[in-house]
């Protein structure tokens, strides 16, 4: 439809140099593209998944398997590919691990549709049986998860081991390190109200240095500072810290450039720097007065101002971020203040030890030994950068995986157990359905098999048999937890083995794939004005109305 609507006019509406692809051209790249992407993070999924390694055109190296990353640093042109990163990305952002399972599931999605499109069957119908499918596996899904509770010490454990268990990060002993700060840290922050625990992540702070090795990361129950002491004279080990926050410049405003003093004299010099002098140690008055005996300014603190602190015993440390100040007042319990005169005692918090300390040939501030801190931090480290970016990454997924099983109270098994129930279900209820959709819901859990099948081929199983030894396990309802035992090789029941997962992340990973999907679908007519300036009739402007997306039903 849109070649006769359009064909005509593609020379006087697009820019000299545009490219475009019509229907089902258009449909078959953009599968292709999209199957293309989903298939490199494949070998990644699982505990025997593989990493991958990227170079950048300035030669920087990440090694990972976290799908997400692979996908940034890969630097994909194409929109669809964009597309697929977009996934992982809302994906990491939503519930923080399952970023490589949305990833594949939408390939697969994509895949399967080419199928049906190439028997025939229109987008729309596709669509719509996707649509359904999708909510429907959301519902299988629920039905067949079971209740998780902040304080099931046993589950948690296992969902951050599991979590953790498919980064290359070291031994199980270090991995078992790392998830015990994990579960800390996400306790410690957590917040009831009523019967409701919510989780804000962003109050744990990842502060990482490459150096030591990973056995070295570790819980500060506090914040750190990637500071120093404003001053050589300060004191560098501060117990029971009386702690001030302020949002206030310990400096004479700067004049402005054309606003001239005329100073005539040396006396009236004198005057000047001693009238300046006064200012500052006014200002240091008031902070010895409040008692504070350590001080975080967002702002600058002006050298006269450092020496003054440093005399009085005061630990001073300047230009901190606002998010690390914001960090210190959940911590401490301190006030952020914005004008000397209100600083009380009342505005003080509290830590055990703040410190400075040298990591690595720099120095940090640590403020630590809070009491009952609302936000915390992870400090990282490993013997390369590569490691201790990837155990930064496996650390973020295992926040998610616990944030999202606590905050939403269910969990469902995993090793391709859930996607083969799910799968299952969805067939059953296709046949209620009949008409084109019944074929596009088939594929739907088609295309969710596609994780047990990479579960498999990634532990040397045969990915088919396998599948089919599932399905048959999964016929009665006592086999619904059956799955793959990557390590072993053979089908178990991985409740029993303990393989366990968020719902939330699993429910995530379906959504994100369809909407993907269906939105890539209902594309029909790509226009690509690279290489050309954005001149006038550029084409957005120059699109008739249901030009793109034409295909809704
Ligand atoms: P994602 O980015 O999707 O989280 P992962 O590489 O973390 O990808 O792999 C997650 C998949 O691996 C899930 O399907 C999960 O059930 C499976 N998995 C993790 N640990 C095990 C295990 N010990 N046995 C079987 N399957 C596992
Ligand atoms: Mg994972």
């Amino acid at each position: 439809m849109a070649e006769n609507q359009l064909g005509g006019q593609q020379y006087m509406v697009l820019p000299e140099g545009a490219s475009r692809l019509l229907g089902k051209e258009a449909q078959r790249t953009n599968i292709a593209v999209g199957y293309a992407v989903a298939s490199i993070v494949k070998t990644t999924l699982g505990p025997k998944g593989m990493d991958k390694m990227l170079v950048s055109e300035l030669g920087d190296i990440v090694i990972t398997n976290d799908g997400a990353t692979i996908l940034e640093e890969m630097n994909v042109e194409h929109p669809v590919a964009k597309i697929l990163v977009e996934v992982a990305k809302t994906q990491d952002k939503e519930v923080g691990d399952g970023t490589t399972s949305a990833v594949i599931i939408a390939g697969d999605l994509l895949r399967n549709a080419g199928n049906l499109l190439d028997q025939g069957i229109p987008p729309a119908a596709i669509i719509k049986g996707y649509m359904i499918a999708r909510e429907k596996a959301l519902d299988f899904a629920k039905d067949v998860s079971n209740s998780i509770s902040v304080n099931d010490e046993d589950k948690l454990e296992r969902i951050a081991r599991i979590s953790i268990g498919s980064k290359n990060i070291g031994s199980d002993e270090t991995k078992k390190h790392l998830t015990e700060i994990a579960i800390s840290a996400i306790k410690q922050v957590a917040t009831k109200e009523g019967n409701k625990i919510s989780i804000d992540r962003d109050l744990i702070k990842l502060e990482k240095k490459e150096g030591g090795s990973i056995e070295d990361t570790e819980l500060i129950n506090g914040v750190l500072i990637d500071k120093e002491m404003a001053h050589s004279g300060m004191p560098k080990s501060i117990k029971n810290a009386s702690i001030a926050l302020l949002d206030v410049a310990l400096e004479i405003e700067k004049t402005e450039t054309d606003a001239k003093i005329e100073i005539t004299s040396p006396d009236q010099m004198q005057a000047f720097l001693q009238q300046e002098e006064k200012m500052l140690k006014d200002m240091v008055e008031k902070i010895i007065k409040s008692k504070a005996n350590v001080v975080f300014v967002q702002k600058g603190i002006d050298d006269v101002a450092q020496h003054f602190l440093a005399k009085a015993g005061i630990a001073a440390i300047r230009r901190v971020k606002k998010s690390d100040i914001e960090k210190l007042v959940k911590a401490t319990g301190a006030r952020m203040v914005t004008s000397l005169d209100d600083l009380s005692k009342d505005d003080l918090g509290f830590a055990g030890l703040v410190e400075e300390r040298k990591v690595s040939g720099e120095q940090m501030v640590f403020v630590e030994k809070c009491k009952d801190p609302k936000s915390v931090t992870i400090f990282i480290r490993g013997g390369t950068k590569q490691s201790a970016d990837e155990v930064e990454r496996a650390i973020t997924d295992v926040m998610g995986a616990l944030s999202s099983a606590i905050e939403d109270g269910k969990y469902v098994t995993g090793g391709g157990s859930t996607e083969i129930q799910v799968a299952m279900k969805l067939r059953e209820m296709a046949t209620d359905i009949g008409g084109r959709e019944q074929l596009a819901i088939q594929a739907f859990a088609d295309s969710l098999e596609v994780i047990p099948k990479a579960l498999a081929d990634s532990a040397g199983m045969d990915p088919i048999d396998t599948l089919v030894q599932l399905r048959s396990k999964h016929k009665p309802a006592s086999g619904k937890s059956f799955g793959i035992d990557v390590y072993t090789n053979q089908i178990a029941d991985m409740e029993k083995l303990g393989v366990i997962e968020p719902l939330k992340v699993k429910a995530q990973a379906i959504t994100s794939a369809t909407e993907a999907t269906v939105s890539i679908l209902r594309i029909d007519d790509m226009i690509s004005s690279k290489g050309t300036r954005p001149a006038g009739g550029g084409m957005p402007g120059g699109m008739p109305p249901g030009g793109m997306g034409g295909m809704e039903d």
